[in-house]
């Protein structure tokens, strides 16, 4: 059956990285390996311009009615002056919360080719390759109550409100265990369980669900330990399964260890919808001079065949291709270094398509 790919290039290096991801589907495609029909939106700070709105309702409709969404990058300094409301990263909060995505992916891998692009010692990063899954829809960034009021002594108080649910907990618990059956069977539940209530429901939970997972090993460690263990032996762990908060901080810092922004994709998958993106922003510093690195745009298309399409040969495939080119010393400038051949962003992307046909 034909699947529907929406393509929201976005602002910024958005739109260059989208060109070498449709490469990629293109190929797909003229090979025959797999049905795609192709259609494109608005977001961020272009569909603001034309629409007057960075999330426009027809974007919404069609990322709804898709089987996935890519998306590129939004933002940039020609909207930083326009009311929150308006801005273009509001397009990416409203799309996420449209489509319900709870559960978000963030892998952390080192391409051994790449292993001097950490500000950690190679031997220390070498071999990573960490799955870090956060909840995306609830939690302290959601709770309520929430706000800032002034006392009638003069004083403010500021409130956030952690806040979850066990179907919340449930939902992306059992995300993790079946993405960690697809890795090394190992999940490591992160939480504050020995301070707040409310983590401690979230273990208690993990580790009820963890019955219908038996051959999943499941582990826990106290955020703080877990920020510290991910600079002292990152190796060690396979899958993360944490809140929302916890998981914004860790997921980043996992992130760094590779040292390289430009290579790192991302997924937020809901019940229904599913949306891929790197992790990167829109790079305003170097748009439009066709230097970005369009590899965690390419490695996000790999995601999407594996999680949603249910194409792992796919994605294997592509992910291999992309070691392929960095075998062969191809290097954009965000991870040149001396030796290497220096390339521009459709040069890499005609690369990657080469090397999935070697
Ligand atoms: P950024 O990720 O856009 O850029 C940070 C640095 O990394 C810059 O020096 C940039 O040139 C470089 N970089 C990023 N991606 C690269 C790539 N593929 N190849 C080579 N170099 C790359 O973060 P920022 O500068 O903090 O934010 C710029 C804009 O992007 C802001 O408007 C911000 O709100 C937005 N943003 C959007 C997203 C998103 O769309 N998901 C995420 C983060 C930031």
């Amino acid at each position: 059956m034909e699947k529907s790919i929406y393509l929201l290039p976005g602002d910024g290096i958005g739109q260059e990285i989208m060109t070498e991801a449709v490469k990629i589907l293109d190929w797909v495609r003229r090979e025959g390996l797999l049905s795609m029909n192709l259609t494109s939106g608005l977001i961020g700070g272009t569909a603001y311009d034309l629409t007057g709105t960075p999330l426009p309702e027809e974007t919404v409709t069609a990322a709804k009615a898709a089987d996935a969404v890519l998306l590129g990058a939004v933002g940039g300094v020609k909207w930083e002056s326009l009311d929150y409301a308006v801005r273009p990263e509001r397009g990416l909060l409203g799309i996420r919360k449209a489509l319900d995505l709870y559960c978000n992916l963030r892998p952390a891998q080192v391409f051994p080719q790449l292993a001097n692009a950490s500000t950690l010692k190679p031997e220390v990063v070498a071999g990573i390759d960490i799955m870090v899954v956060r909840e995306l829809s609830s939690g302290i960034y959601f709770g309520q109550p929430r706000g800032v009021e002034t006392l009638p002594d003069g004083r403010q108080k500021g409130l956030n409100s952690l806040v979850y649910y066990t179907d919340e907990i449930q939902r992306v618990a059992r995300r993790a265990f079946e993405i960690a059956r697809k890795r090394q069977s190992r999940v490591c539940s992160v939480d504050k369980a020995n301070v707040l209530e409310c983590t401690e429901l979230w273990r208690n939970t993990v580790i009820a669900l963890s019955g219908d997972y038996p051959d999943v090993a499941l582990s826990h460690m106290y955020v703080d330990n877990a920020a510290m263990q991910l600079i002292r032996n990152p190796r060690q762990f396979d899958v993360i399964l944490t809140t929302n908060m916890f998981g914004d901080i860790l997921s980043d810092e996992a992130s760094m260890l590779t040292g390289s922004i430009g290579m790192l994709p991302s997924a937020s998958l809901g019940e229904e919808s599913a949306l891929y993106e790197p992790i990167h922003g829109s790079a305003p510093d170097i748009a439009g001079m066709g230097v970005a690195n369009p590899l965690a745009m390419i490695l996000s298309v790999a995601m999407m065949f594996r999680y949603t399409l249910d194409q792992p040969a796919l994605a294997d495939r592509i992910e291999r291709a992309v070691n392929l080119v960095l075998d062969a010393g191809l290097r954009t400038a965000d991870i040149w270094e001396p030796g290497m051949q220096k390339v521009g962003t459709a040069s890499m992307g005609d690369a990657v398509v080469a090397a999935l046909s070697a």
